[in-house]
């Protein structure tokens, strides 16, 4: 299942990436563009925008019709039935590319002292080269993945 959000969800986009899912989006596209990458790519369009969802056929894309952005991720996490389709941490946060497992000593170099003292799990995005390691950021990320997984999956109607 992949998505494209439109330039208004970064937000979404940035936490759709770290349940795991394989979401594009770009600060700035012309609607034409988007369009044409949802469709070539058959990924979902998730806007906030009436006029580009009125754009798409309408079992493409998804209108957001809440403003808050937990609001926003429940609506597409029940539309989607995503809540047994997450791997979290999986995916860059930048850049939306897959993370492989990578050895510490590959890396050594290029780690900050702290870093390099205190953690030994590392992954690496395949396109853009980032290191990910699971410090306390990494962990906030996971808890609150759990926590919305756990208080929100029983719910049957949005
Ligand atoms: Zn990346």
């Amino acid at each position: 299942m992949k998505f494209i959000a439109d330039c208004h969800l970064g937000k979404i986009a940035k936490y759709l990436r770290i349940f795991g899912f394989n979401t594009l989006y770009f600060q700035s596209i012309d609607d034409d563009d988007i369009i044409e990458i949802a469709q070539k790519e058959e990924r979902f369009l998730l806007t906030s925008d009436k006029i580009l969802f009125q754009r798409m056929k309408h079992h493409d894309a998804l209108y957001l019709v809440h403003a808050g952005f937990e609001e926003q991720l429940k609506e597409i996490f029940h539309h989607y039935k995503l809540f047994d389709k997450t791997r979290p941490l999986s995916r860059c946060i930048k850049c939306n590319g897959e993370l492989e497992k990578i050895e510490k000593l590959e890396i050594i170099e290029e780690l900050k002292a702290k870093t390099r003292k205190y953690f030994d799990t590392f992954e690496k995005c395949k396109e853009c080269g980032t290191v990910y390691w699971h410090g306390d950021h990494y962990k906030n990320m996971l808890k609150f993945v759990d926590e919305f997984i756990a208080q929100n999956k029983k719910e049957t109607k949005f």
